[in-house]
This record gives structure tokens, C-alpha cells and sequence, in this order.
């Protein structure tokens, strides 16, 4: 079995997995019940070893998915509603809590793309690009069969790529960033731009309010998900040119809208994208539950890495050596 435990701004859930990926049991805390970091630790301890009881099988690694999980330092930034703010050393704290047992943390994103690799569309996938859309845009990067962190562990911000130079103000302090505009927030603002502009009272309040309302074939609802769509689009063909993934998987609560938002997105894709790339790369929703993937994801970080085959070392250059 392994754990995965996704730690969240309003819920941590912790749920034991198999080698397959079944839930075997899960259990939910409420994240605001908690009174500091030591306290999360003691806390999801008791829950782990309550489920691995529960289970009767031995635990072989926790993989943790958190806000601004970092794989290399094994550190999370604590969530807003928590006492404790700032860098938490979480991989440290539960290894003494469990000594024998390997602990993974990474970003939720990127926990996604490894549940997809590990137990999703993405198995027999060696390059592809997993899209998370909800209150954030997230991203996790699957190249030569490997999740991608980069030098520094944080790889795969595209949800805080510039979209639109000078555009909407981003929390992250920036101006412009593609989250602004495809996430579940920025596509309300964009309605409300939709509405005023057509001179229109504006009746949703959230992402799926204005998904309901295109149901109904309401003007400035379909133009919102087009504008969103072909943002989306346009950073994704960006993206596409420099990792060449054969599939992008788009994953979360705003791929609810379905194809009044993955319509535009392709056809914007194709559209930005370089002729050798076209009509070569599979954009799709992703086959995980929303309910599962989360603990899904984490499990599968802790699968992945105690089964995963390691990169080969690259081959030396050839160096065209004249003498
Ligand atoms: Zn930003």
C-alpha cells in the first residue's frame, strides 16, 4: 500500500492505495481544525496508522501533493488558512514520525500528472503535459517518462506564464498571468467584461453558472469560453513547442464546461502552433475521477518512485574532432 495525502486550503485527505491504484480507505481533516504544522504531522500520523490498521497490508511510501511542494527540499508553503505560515520542512517531520518509510512531497500539479502516469490516460505515455484547472492553473510535465522539476524543483508554473503583457493583476504580484484568465476566478472576470461590453446584466457568479448558461446558448456565456479558450490555447501551443508532449491532459472543474471551452482551446492550439507541430498532438480531459485524484495523485508519487526505472545518463557528444 501507499499513502497519499493531499494537503489543501480547506481539506486534507489521506487515503492508503495499491500497486493498481484502488483506494483501499481514505479519510478527510479539516484543514482550519488544525492548530499549527506539529499538529498537522501528529494529526495525519494518527490517521495513517488508524488506515494502515484499517488495511492490514505494509505501508510502502507516503507521497504528499501540497501548495508549493517542493520534491527536492521536501518542503510545502504552509496553506493561507493555517497558524504556521511560510516554509514547512513536511518531509522532515513525518520522517520521524515514520523512519522506514520513503516520503515524497511535490505540488498538487504535479502529483496530478504522476497519478495520470502511474494510474490514468498517461501509463502508456512517455511525454505529455497534464493541465490542472480550478481556483489555479496548475501544470505537471511528464518528459522521457519522468515527471519534470527542473533545477531548482518548481518546474511547470504555466499558470504564471504572461499571458497578456500589462493584463489582470495576479496574487503572485504580476501582471498578466495565464491563471487570470483560464482559472475559475478569471473567467468570471472575463464574463463580466463579456457582459458589460454587449451591454448585458450579468447573471452568473461562478465557472459554472456561465457553463449552464452556454447550455442554454446565452450569448455572452459561449463568447466567454471562447475568449478563454483560445487564451488557453495560445500558452499551450507555446508550451507544446518546447517540450513536444504527445497529449495534453486537462484536468479539474472547469473542463466540466467540456466542449464549449476544449473546442476554441484546439482550434487556437492549431492556430499558434508551427506547421511541423499541427494536427499531431491530443488534447483531452483527463479519465480520473476528481473525487480520486487527488489522493490518486500523491499515492501514485510514492509508487512511481519506488518502481520507477532511473533515467539512462545521456551518451556522451560525439565531438567531430578534426586531428
Ligand atoms: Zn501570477
Amino acid at each position: 500500500m501507499f499513502c497519499g495525502i493531499d494537503i489543501g486550503g480547506t481539506h486534507i485527505s489521506v487515503g492508503l492505495v495499491s500497486s493498481d491504484g484502488n483506494i483501499a480507505c481514505s479519510e478527510m481533516v479539516q484543514t482550519r481544525t488544525v492548530a499549527g504544522v506539529e499538529d498537522m504531522i501528529d494529526v495525519l500520523a494518527d490517521v495513517i496508522f488508524r488506515l494502515k490498521k484499517q488495511s492490514g497490508s505494509p505501508l510502502k511510501g507516503i507521497g504528499i501533493g501540497a501548495p508549493g511542494g517542493n520534491y527536492y527540499e521536501g518542503t510545502m508553503v504552509s496553506p493561507s488558512n493555517m497558524k504556521i505560515k511560510g516554509i514547512v520542512p513536511v518531509v522532515a517531520l513525518f520522517k520521524k514520525k515514520f523512519p522506514d518509510v520513503p516520503v515524497y512531497i511535490t505540488n498538487d500539479a504535479n502529483a496530478a500528472a504522476t497519478g495520470e502516469k502511474v494510474y490514468g490516460a498517461g501509463k502508456e505515455l512517455t511525454d505529455f503535459v497534464v493541465i490542472t484547472l480550478g481556483t489555479g492553473l496548475g501544470s505537471g510535465f511528464i518528459v522521457n517518462g519522468q515527471i519534470m522539476y527542473g533545477a531548482n524543483g518548481m518546474a511547470g508554473e504555466l499558470g504564471h506564464t504572461i499571458a497578456v503583457e500589462g493584463g489582470r493583476q495576479c496574487k503572485c504580484g504580476r501582471r498578466g498571468c495565464l491563471e487570470r484568465y483560464v482559472a475559475a476566478e478569471g473567467i468570471l472576470i472575463t464574463y463580466r467584461e463579456v457582459c458589460s461590453e454587449m451591454g448585458v446584466v450579468p447573471s452568473a457568479n461562478t465557472a459554472e453558472d456561465i457553463y449552464s448558461l452556454a447550455v442554454k446558448d446565452d450569448g455572452p456565456a459561449k463568447e466567454t469560453f471562447l475568449r478563454t479558450g483560445n487564451t488557453l490555447g495560445a500558452s499551450l501551443a507555446t508550451m507544446a513547442m518546447i517540450t513536444a508532449p504527445s497529449h495534453i491532459i486537462l484536468f479539474g472543474g472547469i473542463t466540466n464546461a467540456g466542449e464549449y471551452l476544449l473546442s476554441p482551446t484546439r482550434n487556437s492550439f492549431e492556430e499558434h502552433l508551427l506547421e511541423s507541430f499541427r494536427n499531431s498532438i491530443i488534447i483531452q480531459r483527463s479519465a480520473i475521477s476528481e473525487d480520486n485524484a487527488a489522493i490518486l495523485g500523491a499515492a501514485a508519487l510514492a509508487c512511481h518512485a519506488a518502481t520507477a526505472q532511473p533515467l539512462q545518463p545521456l551518451q556522451p557528444l560525439q565531438h567531430n574532432s578534426k586531428t
